[in-house]
């Protein structure tokens, strides 16, 4: 398994450092953010370690590509009745912090558009 000593997201999927994970399995692993933008907030990743979206798209096998969004699917639609929101930044102007690919899944509330 391809996964980074020095990166944060990796240590959570090796178990190196804790995390309220709602979802684990050989693909994907999803827990709940450390600081929430709204009432449900979940990070989904995969547990190969990809810097971002477009390196993913790159590297990933169509495998676990197709988990990681059926898991953002079915957590989207557990925790979002109402409706839910699923973002990904990716390069300074987008604001990413942790070079592991993560999806924000965001539930319990309204949201606006456009995003900031
Ligand atoms: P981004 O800015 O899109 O790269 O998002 C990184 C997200 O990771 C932020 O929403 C942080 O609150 C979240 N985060 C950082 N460290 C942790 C951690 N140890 N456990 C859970 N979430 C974290
Ligand atoms: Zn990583």
């Amino acid at each position: 398994m391809s996964t980074d000593p020095t990166c944060l997201f990796c240590k959570i999927v090796r178990g190196e450092i804790p995390a309220s994970e709602v979802f684990r399995d050989a693909d994907v692993v999803a827990f709940h953010d450390l600081n929430p933008q709204a009432p449900q907030h979940v990070l989904v990743i995969p547990t190969e370690h990809a810097a971002n979206l477009s390196a993913f798209a790159r590297t990933a096998s169509a495998h676990a590509a197709q988990r990681l969004l059926q898991v953002c699917g079915e957590i989207g639609s557990s925790l979002g009745p109402a409706g839910y929101r699923v973002v990904t930044n990716e390069g300074g102007h987008a604001g990413q912090t942790v070079h592991h690919l993560h999806f924000h899944v965001l539930a319990g509330r309204e949201m606006s558009w456009p995003p900031g």
